[in-house]
């Protein structure tokens, strides 16, 4: 009780200490751990963690990155309706680079802008009051709650949506069934939703869950605290991250995303359909929704060839296994959607090793 005693309140505060500790807890059996969160990634690889763990321990990274699960639909739908002269699509910078078996939105030579914040989507409709302006809004529950609060604000008559919102936790139960042993929580996702969120995966699937922040040493403390956990045989859910995360999460922002999206069941780009995993726009703004306004077209999804993104996804596969892997695929020309975004497995493991 002591050790959880102390990496609960992250007494272990030197990364020497939290190695020493993961050594003396280490089982000395493979111990899987899933990091769904392409910023995890991002740290993991950045700071060489991999290389401070026992071999036997194994950080896997997952689909937590929403350039990479956007669909082919929805993006080349964005890119025919670009093309309109009534129309100017609007969406982050890294979408505009995503491949899709009709090229990027950035190559479409269509009406196409790029924000970083939903808030900006409003000047882009102030600014083209001739435009009907399409913003492809996509991401996980922490950029869903920001396109809520816009319809709060009221809605310039000029703007429409597609929703490729998708859920974490949706994702995180199509993994089960690829014998991890825990995960590690998207700290940021966990402010919005609450550590309780996740609460299931402890008590129905007896699968450990850590929410952690982005620090080298959270990372590691997360780990400890699953081998604590797989040495006492049981399964906990821990929040590493208390200065950010609450147990019930924003539940200003969870009511404004209640008022505007449905759950519905959704596509993931390289994975297929998972139950109750998309964030849908209300019947009561289908006015706003341009899938219902709009020309759209069903597009069959096609992986490039020799892409194993669907694998790496699903934490199946790691980007090094990709035959095209720097390469042929490289940031400058990616062949897959993992390659685009610095959230991207691909992407990150080419910048910083996966060491
Ligand atoms: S390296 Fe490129 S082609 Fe290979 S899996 Fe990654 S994104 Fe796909």
């Amino acid at each position: 009780m002591n050790i959880l005693r102390k990496i609960r309140f992250q007494e272990y505060a030197d990364t020497q200490s939290i190695i020493g500790l993961i050594r003396r807890l280490n089982p000395e059996r493979e111990v899987k751990i899933l990091n769904v969160c392409g910023s995890h990634e991002h740290t993991i690889c950045r700071w060489g963690l991999r290389s401070l763990l026992p071999k036997n321990i194994r950080l896997i990274p997952g689909p937590g990155c929403p350039v990479c699960v956007t669909p082919q639909e929805l993006i080349v739908n964005a890119i025919e309706l670009s093309r309109r002269k009534d129309v100017l699509v609007v969406t982050y910078g890294d979408m505009l680079r995503v491949p899709t078996s009709r090229g990027t939105l950035r190559d479409a030579g269509g009406n196409v802008a790029f924000v970083t914040s939903s808030h900006q989507v409003l000047d882009v409709c102030i600014r083209n009051p001739d435009k009907k302006v399409v913003f492809l809004s996509i991401g996980f529950e922490t950029t869903a709650a920001p396109v809520a609060a816009l319809f709060e604000m009221g809605l310039p008559d000029n703007l429409y949506f597609i929703s490729a919102h998708r859920l974490t936790t949706a994702a995180m139960r199509a993994l089960l069934d690829t014998g991890l042993d825990a995960f590690i929580a998207p700290g940021h996702v966990s402010a919005v939703v609450g550590s309780d969120a996740w609460r299931e995966f402890p008590e129905r699937h007896k699968v450990s869950v850590v929410v952690a922040g982005f620090t080298p040493e959270d990372i590691l403390v997360s780990v400890a605290y699953i081998l604590y956990c797989l040495r006492e045989g049981t399964a906990r859910l821990e929040n590493v991250y208390r200065g950010v995360v609450r147990a019930e999460g924003n539940t200003k922002a969870k009511k404004l995303m209640d008022k505007v999206f449905d759950v519905a069941d959704a596509p993931w780009r390289e994975i297929g359909i998972l139950p109750a995993s998309g964030l849908e726009l209300k019947s009561l703004f289908c006015k706003r929704d341009a899938r219902l306004n709009l020309p759209w077209e069903k597009v069959e999804e096609a992986e490039a060839e020799g892409c194993i993104c669907s694998e790496i996804l699903l934490g199946k596969a790691l980007p090094s296994q990709c035959s095209l892997f720097g390469r042929v695929c490289t940031p400058d020309s990616p062949v897959g959607p993992c390659m685009v975004s610095q959230e991207g497995a691909c992407n990150i493991w080419l910048r910083f090793g996966s060491w």
